[in-house]
C-alpha cells in the first residue's frame, strides 16, 4: 500500500487568543479607521507600527493594505516616475512587477543563480540601465547582501526590498529589509504574519518615510503615528504629495499585534520543519538541494529543490505522482502557469529579451510551502513520498 498525505498545504495556523480579543474590542467600539481614535487613544495601528520598528530595529514604519502596495508606495516615494526603468528580480511574485507597472514604470529584469538569488553579476551589467532596484528575496533566499550593496552604492542605485518571504530573516547578522533604503513586507495569509491582507514598510530616511506616510492616505494626521518622522519632515512634502489611499485599518492591526512577539518562536518551527524536509530528501537519485549560505539566517516557510537534466514530461509526472499522494508542488517550469506567476515571461504587459541562463534553472525548479500547521512527521512523510517517486521515475 502506497502512503498518502492528508495534510492542507494551505492551512495556516488560527489568529492567537489575544489578537481575536483585541479584534473583537475594536468591532465593540466600532474605531476601525485607524485616525478614528477617543481622546489621547493610540490606535491599534499606530501601536502596532510602533511595535514593528522595534522589531526590525528600524526608526520609522508604516502600515498599509498589502504587501504590493508597500511596494508601489516605496516606488513612489523614491521618485520612481512613468517610464522609468527599474531593476527586479526575472523569478519573483507577480505584485512585484505589478507594483513597478503601476506606477507606469518599466521592470528591467535580472536573472536568477541556481542558489535562487539575484544573479550579481547579470546584476552588473545592466546597473547602468535604472536607477533604482526593487530587489525581491524570493522564497527566502537571500543573496550576498554586502556584494549587492556595495554594488548598488557605488552606481548611486536606491534599493528597495521585498521582504514577502523574509520577515524575521538576516543576512550576516542585519535583519532583511534594513540594507536597502525601504524594506516592503506582506502580511498576507501566506506569509509570516496572517491579517488576510496587509503589509509594512520601514525605513531609516525621514523624507522617504514623511512622503510614504502622506502617500498612504494619511491627510494632515501624520502626527498621530508613533513610528513615523517629525513633524519637520512632512512641511516642504504635505501639499505636494498625492494621498493614494492605502491605510491599515485597527482590525488588521489588532490581529498583527500578538502576532510580532511570537516571531522568533514560528521561525524556529519553520526552520524544523524544513530541516526535516531536507534531511529527508538528502542523496535522493536526480534532485539537487539548494545550498544556503552560512551568513543566511532564513525563514524555512516554504521548500525548493531542482532536478537538473530531468526532462519537462519526467517532472510533469512527477508533480501528478505526488499531487496523487498529497503533496502539492509548484513546478516553476510548468508550460502554463498554476496559481500564480513566478517568472518575467508571464508578465506580458512588461516583455523583456529571453534570459536563457534563468529559463534553464527555472524549466527544474520545484516547490513547496511549509504551513506551521505541519508537523516535523508530516514533513518526513512528504520528503518520503517525493523521494519514493524521484526513485520510481529515476529507474
Ligand atoms: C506575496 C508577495 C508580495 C506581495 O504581497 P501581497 O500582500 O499579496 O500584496 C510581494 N512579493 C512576493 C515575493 C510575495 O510573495
Amino acid at each position: 500500500m502506497t502512503t498518502r498525505f492528508t495534510g492542507s498545504f494551505t492551512q495556516q495556523e488560527p489568529i492567537p487568543e489575544a489578537g481575536v480579543e483585541a479584534a473583537l474590542r475594536v468591532m465593540r467600539h466600532g474605531r476601525l479607521h485607524r485616525y478614528d481614535t477617543a481622546g489621547d487613544e493610540v490606535s491599534e495601528t499606530a501601536a502596532l507600527e510602533e511595535e514593528f520598528a522595534a522589531l526590525t530595529g528600524a526608526p520609522y514604519a508604516l502600515a498599509v493594505a498589502s504587501g504590493g502596495y508597500a511596494l508601489a508606495c516605496a516606488l513612489r516615494a523614491v521618485g520612481v516616475a512613468p517610464g522609468d526603468p527599474v531593476l527586479t528580480n526575472a523569478f519573483t511574485l507577480a505584485p512585484v512587477p505589478g507594483a513597478i507597472a503601476s506606477v507606469g514604470a518599466r521592470p528591467v529584469y535580472v536573472g536568477v543563480t541556481e542558489g535562487l538569488v539575484i544573479d550579481l553579476e547579470d546584476l552588473a551589467a545592466k546597473a547602468g540601465q535604472a536607477r533604482v532596484l526593487m530587489l525581491s528575496h524570493m522564497r527566502g533566499h537571500i543573496c550576498d547582501m554586502d556584494r549587492l550593496m556595495a554594488l548598488c552604492d557605488a552606481q548611486g542605485i536606491t534599493v528597495i526590498e521585498d521582504c514577502a518571504h523574509t520577515m524575521g530573516a538576516a543576512w550576516d547578522g542585519t535583519l532583511s529589509g534594513r540594507h536597502g533604503a525601504i524594506g516592503c513586507y506582506s502580511t498576507q495569509t501566506y506569509k509570516h504574519a496572517n491579517s488576510g491582507e496587509g503589509g509594512f514598510l520601514v525605513s531609516d530616511d525621514a523624507t522617504l518615510m514623511a512622503r510614504a506616510i502622506l502617500l498612504s492616505g494619511s491627510y494632515m494626521l501624520y502626527d498621530r503615528h508613533r513610528a513615523a518622522p517629525p513633524p519637520e519632515a512632512f512641511e516642504d512634502l504635505r501639499y505636494d504629495t498625492p494621498n493614494v489611499s492605502g491605510r491599515m485599518d485597527n482590525l488588521r492591526a489588532a490581529i498583527l499585534r500578538p502576532q510580532l512577539g511570537t516571531l522568533p518562536e514560528r521561525v524556529q518551527r519553520w526552520n524544523a520543519l524544513y530541516a526535516a524536509v531536507e534531511e529527508g530528501l538528502r542523496g535522493t537519485p536526480g534532485l539537487r538541494l539548494v545550498p544556503r549560505d552560512p551568513r543566511e539566517s532564513f525563514v524555512g516557510s516554504s521548500f525548493q529543490a531542482r532536478l537538473p537534466g530531468w526532462p519537462p514530461d519526467r517532472i510533469a509526472d512527477l508533480v501528478h505522482r505526488c499531487a496523487a499522494r498529497g503533496v502539492v508542488l509548484k513546478w516553476f517550469g510548468a508550460p502554463e502557469p498554476a496559481g500564480y506567476t513566478s517568472r518575467y515571461d508571464s508578465w506580458r504587459y512588461a516583455p523583456a529579451p529571453a534570459m536563457p541562463a534563468t529559463d534553464r534553472i527555472l524549466a527544474t525548479l520545484i516547490d513547496m510551502r511549509l504551513p506551521l500547521t505541519f508537523s516535523a512527521d508530516d514533513c518526513r512523510l512528504i520528503a518520503a513520498i517525493i523521494r519514493d517517486e524521484a526513485v520510481a521515475l529515476c529507474a
